[in-house]
């Protein structure tokens, strides 16, 4: 706290005449409760111990930090400065940006795209300018939670289903779809499940959204894949699961803070969608474009992953060894057949068997985070490992051989589907 803060509290104390203003003792009785939950956060800066295992981040190609990409944000800042200076659709758009969403969209294989400052704005963005008031918002329980509170945004309905369910999702849209034939149901899931690392069943997905459309031909449904977790990793050229599946999405969202290494939230889908967004997307329109520093990392990024597809490679032989290596030590994860991805949940249950084989796995530095409710259910605590191009085979023996000892602890941890 600098000396400027705590005047102003100590201020706003005096003003109060009794200490603390009712709405401060209000938030600090419910950080109480958390922290007594054990589900307590807080964001403090990683201090990595040297020669640590960093198993944290998203950086899934270890782009972040790679010269070429540094030097593409410094180029793009030399050359178009440190900040946009208005929205996209009041003078902040640059010619930067509209290359960039170019190139995109042919990465992609969509006719257009839009980019936004965070993947978590596309989303928010995606349903508050698409979802009418007579519509539906359909997701998996387990999406991300910025495509839940997108949902939450939108104009309609929205509902969840259970984790994978799609007879559930099928008939939630055609109960919808036939009280209101006009309508159209907005279908959504994460391409790879951001805390379980497994794949939504994009044909099924797609079959469904093609048998409903026949069906109710006025409104249909639209299905929307997040592939944040995909993206830069997995499918042709690094192009997403659904490229993968032959493009089965109508519209994609991706973001560019995880294997691209950098920030930014996109969204691919026809011309129509794109101008959609430029008109009704109030997270789009009432925002700052994205600074140049992004957009010029995403750029190299873009270079990089079509440049060296052995990134790629390697990192598809350290999913292969951890997870088979994990399976033989007991820990029910799914296999690299089952999912391909570098998400790992280690499911121990409640929350402080979580925290305290995240402490073990410090002592070894191995660095990976519990993740507790809220963001996961209760019951379903987890250490999260999120597994890169950059472990080398004397990382892979140590995580297997911390994770192995581990194991006889903190009992198996469950697969996904369980
Ligand atoms: N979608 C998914 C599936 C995610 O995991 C995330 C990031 N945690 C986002 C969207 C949001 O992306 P961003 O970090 O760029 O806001």
């Amino acid at each position: 706290m600098n000396s400027h803060t705590s005047l102003t509290v100590i201020e706003h104390e005096h003003a109060s005449g009794s200490g603390k203003p009712g709405w401060l003792a209000r938030l600090g009785e419910r950080l109480r409760i958390r922290r007594a939950g054990g589900w307590h956060r807080q964001a403090v800066a990683g201090v990595l111990p040297k020669g640590a295992i960093n198993l944290s981040t998203n950086d899934y190609l270890g782009l972040a930090q790679h010269p070429r990409v540094i030097e593409g944000a410094v180029r793009a800042v030399r050359e178009s400065g440190a900040g946009s200076r208005a929205s996209r659709l009041a003078g902040g758009s640059l010619e930067l940006h509209e290359r960039l969403e170019a190139r995109l969209a042919l990465f992609k294989g969509a006719q257009g795209a839009r980019l936004f400052p965070t993947g978590y704005m596309a989303n928010l963005g995606v349903f508050s300018a698409l979802v009418g008031a007579d519509d539906l918002a359909l997701g998996d329980k387990l999406n991300h939670a910025s495509l839940l509170d997108g949902a939450g945004l939108a104009a309609g309905r929205a509902r969840v289903y259970r984790h994978g369910d799609i007879a559930r999702a099928e008939e939630l849209a055609r109960r919808h779809l036939e009280e209101r034939p006009e309508a159209t149901v907005w279908l959504v899931s994460d391409s790879v499940f951001s805390m379980d690392g497994d794949v939504a069943a994009i044909a099924e997905l797609g079959a469904m959204r093609d048998r409903l459309g026949r069906e109710f031909p006025e409104g249909g449904v639209c299905l929307i894949l997040d592939e944040a977790h995909a993206t830069g990793v997995l499918g042709p050229g690094g192009a997403g699961l659904d490229a993968a599946a032959g493009h089965v999405a109508d519209i994609t969202i991706s973001t560019a803070s995880k294997a691209l290494g950098s920030l930014g939230g996109f969204v691919c889908g026809r011309v129509e969608v794109i101008e959609a967004l430029d008109n009704f997307s109030r997270p789009f329109i009432f925002t700052t474009a994205a600074a140049p520093a992004q957009v010029g990392a995403i750029d190299a990024a873009l270079d990089m992953i079509r440049d060296e597809p052995e990134r790629r490679a390697r990192l598809g032989d350290v999913i292969v060894q951890v997870r088979t290596g994990l399976r033989e030590a007991g820990w029910r994860v799914a296999s690299a057949d089952e999912a391909l991805t570098p998400i790992v949940p280690l499911v121990v249950g409640e929350a402080e068997d979580a925290v305290e084989l995240s402490r073990k796995m410090a002592e070894a530095r191995i660095w990976a985070p519990a993740i507790r409710p809220p963001t996961v259910e209760r019951g379903g605590s987890r250490v999260r490992i999120s597994l890169h191009s950059e472990l080398s085979e004397r990382d892979i023996e140590k995580i297997l051989d911390c994770l192995d000892r581990a194991r006889r602890e903190f009992g198996g941890g469950s697969a996904p589907s369980d």
